[in-house]
C-alpha cells in the first residue's frame, strides 16, 4: 500500500505562488512573510465612551470634591478632523474616536454626570489610561502574517484591518471528479431498475473541497471508452488533479482501465488493501499539452472515499502548503474483529472517550460490515480503524490504530 501512496504523492509538486484578493484567500496558505503596510491603531483613539481630559488637571477629582470642566468638542468616531485639547476643557469622545492633541487621559463617562455642556468628573486617572496609541497592536513594517500561515478568520481580519486587499498564496489545486458507470443516475431523477444515484462525484468533491482544493464535480459518463476520453478531453485542461471512480476493477465494460491502461498513462495495480484493492494513477495528456495529473478511484463508495483518504488527501494538501490534518490514535477496541490475511484493513469506526477526561483513552467500536458498498455505516463512523496486512482477527480490549475522520 505505501508503494502505492508513494506513486500518487509524486503526482503532486511542490506549492504554487498565485496573487489572489484577500477575500477569497480563506484556507489558503502564505508563501511570504506579510508585512504591516500601516500601523495599528492608526491614530491615538479612546478606548472607551468618556471625555478626553489632561490627566494632571483631573488628579484631584474625586466623589466629595468633583472636577467640572467645560466640554469643548463632541467626537464620536470618524470623525475626520485634528482637533485639539485647549487647557481648561474637556472633549466628549467615543470608543474608536481621535484622541485631540493635547489630551492624554481618556474619563470613562460612568464616572462623570455625562453633561454635553459643563461635565462633572469624580475621579481621577492616570496620563495614558484609557488612550490606544498608533501603533500600539502592530506597527507599519513590522511581521503581520508570518510565510506558511493557514488563512483562517482572525487572519482575514487582519488583512483587512490592515487595508491589505491581495495576497500571495499557495494556489488551491483545481481538482476536478468524474463518475463513471453506465448504472448512474443525477440525484433528483426518477431512477428505473437497475440505475442508482450517484453518490461518488458529490463525495469525493466534497471531500477535496475539505481537504482544501477548489473542487468540481462535473457530470459522471457512461461506460463508453470513446464518451469517458472525450469528457477527459474536455475538463483536463482546467484541472490540476482529475478523480474517476469506478470502472477500474477486473470486469468487463470497465471504462477507465480500457481507455487509459493501453496508452500507459494510467498505471493500474492491485493494492493489498480492503477496501480499495484496485487503484491506479498517472498522467493525463491534455488537448494543449498538460500532463495533468489522474488518480482512478475504485467505484464502491466505501472503497472510493477511504481511497481518497489513504492515498490523496495528504499529498493534495501538501502540494498546497497544507500540513496533514487527520490524527492518528491509539484506541481500546470494543469487540473482536477478523481481517484478511494479507490485506491491510480499514474498518469504520465510531471513537469515544473510555476515560471522559482522559486525552487520550479512547475505544472504538467497529460499525457495519467490511463489505465496501455499506454507505451508511461509512457516514455514522469518525474513525477509520486501521489493521496491518499480517493481521487476520484482533479481540477486544486490544489497542489499535485509529485514523480520526
Ligand atoms: P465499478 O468499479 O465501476 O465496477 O463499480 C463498483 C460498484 O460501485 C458498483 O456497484 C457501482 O454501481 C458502484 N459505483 C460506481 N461508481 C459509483 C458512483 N459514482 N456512485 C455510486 N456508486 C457507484
Ligand atoms: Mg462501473
Amino acid at each position: 500500500m505505501s508503494d502505492h501512496q508513494t506513486v500518487v504523492a509524486a503526482l503532486f509538486g511542490a506549492p504554487g505562488s498565485v496573487r489572489i484578493p484577500a477575500t477569497q484567500a480563506l484556507g489558503t496558505v502564505t508563501v511570504a512573510e506579510i508585512a504591516a503596510p500601516l500601523g495599528l491603531p492608526g491614530f491615538d483613539n479612546s478606548a472607551m465612551d468618556g471625555y478626553a481630559v489632561r490627566a494632571d488637571e483631573i488628579a484631584s477629582a474625586t466623589d466629595g470634591s468633583p472636577v467640572r470642566l467645560p466640554v469643548a468638542e463632541d467626537i464620536p468616531a470618524g470623525r475626520t478632523d485634528r482637533l485639539t485639547l485647549q487647557p481648561g476643557t474637556a472633549h466628549r469622545i467615543m470608543t474608536g474616536a481621535p484622541v485631540p492633541v493635547g489630551a492624554d487621559a481618556v474619563i470613562p463617562v460612568e464616572v462623570t454626570d455625562g453633561r454635553v455642556d459643563i461635565v462633572t468628573i469624580r475621579s481621577a486617572v492616570p496620563a495614558g489610561r484609557h488612550i490606544r496609541t498608533a501603533g500600539s497592536d502592530i506597527a507599519a513594517g513590522e511581521p503581520a502574517i508570518p510565510a506558511g500561515t493557514r488563512l483562517g478568520a482572525p487572519q482575514i481580519g487582519l488583512l483587512a484591518a490592515l487595508g491589505i486587499t491581495e495576497v500571495t498564496v499557495a494556489p488551491r489545486l483545481r481538482v476536478v471528479v468524474l463518475s463513471t458507470g453506465s448504472e448512474l443516475v443525477t440525484p433528483g431523477t426518477p431512477l428505473q431498475y437497475g440505475q442508482i444515484y450517484e453518490s461518488n462525484g458529490p463525495m469525493l468533491t466534497a471531500a477535496a473541497t475539505e481537504a482544501g482544493a477548489d473542487a468540481t464535480h462535473v457530470h459522471f459518463v457512461t461506460d463508453d471508452v470513446g464518451a469517458f476520453r472525450a469528457r477527459l478531453d474536455e475538463i483536463s485542461d482546467d484541472a490540476d488533479l482529475i478523480i474517476t471512480s469506478g470502472g477500474v476493477s477486473a470486469g468487463a465494460f470497465e471504462v477507465v482501465k480500457d481507455a487509459l491502461a493501453a496508452s500507459g498513462e494510467v498505471e493500474f495495480v492491485k493494492v493489498a488493501m480492503q477496501p480499495g484493492m484496485p487503484q491506479g494513477c498517472g498522467r493525463y495528456a491534455s488537448p494543449s499539452g498538460r500532463a495533468v495529473p489522474i488518480v482512478t478511484l475504485p467505484g464502491n463508495p466505501v472503497s472510493s472515499l477511504v481511497s481518497f483518504e489513504v492515498f490523496i488527501r495528504t499529498p493534495l494538501r501538501a502540494a498546497m502548503g497544507l500540513p496533514p490534518d487527520r490524527r492518528r490514535v491509539h484506541a481500546h477496541l470494543e469487540s473482536d474483529i477478523r481481517s484478511p490475511a494479507g490485506k491491510r484493513q480499514f474498518l469504520r469506526g465510531v471513537l469515544s472517550r473510555s476515560e471522559p477526561d482522559d486525552a487520550e483513552g479512547f475505544a472504538v467500536k467497529p460499525i457495519g460490515p467490511p463489505a465496501s458498498h455499506h454507505l451508511r455505516y461509512l457516514a455514522r463512523a469518525d474513525a477509520l480503524i486501521d489493521i496491518a496486512a499480517d493481521v487476520d482477527a484482533v479481540s477486544a480490549g486490544t489497542p489499535v490504530d485509529v485514523i480520526m475522520l
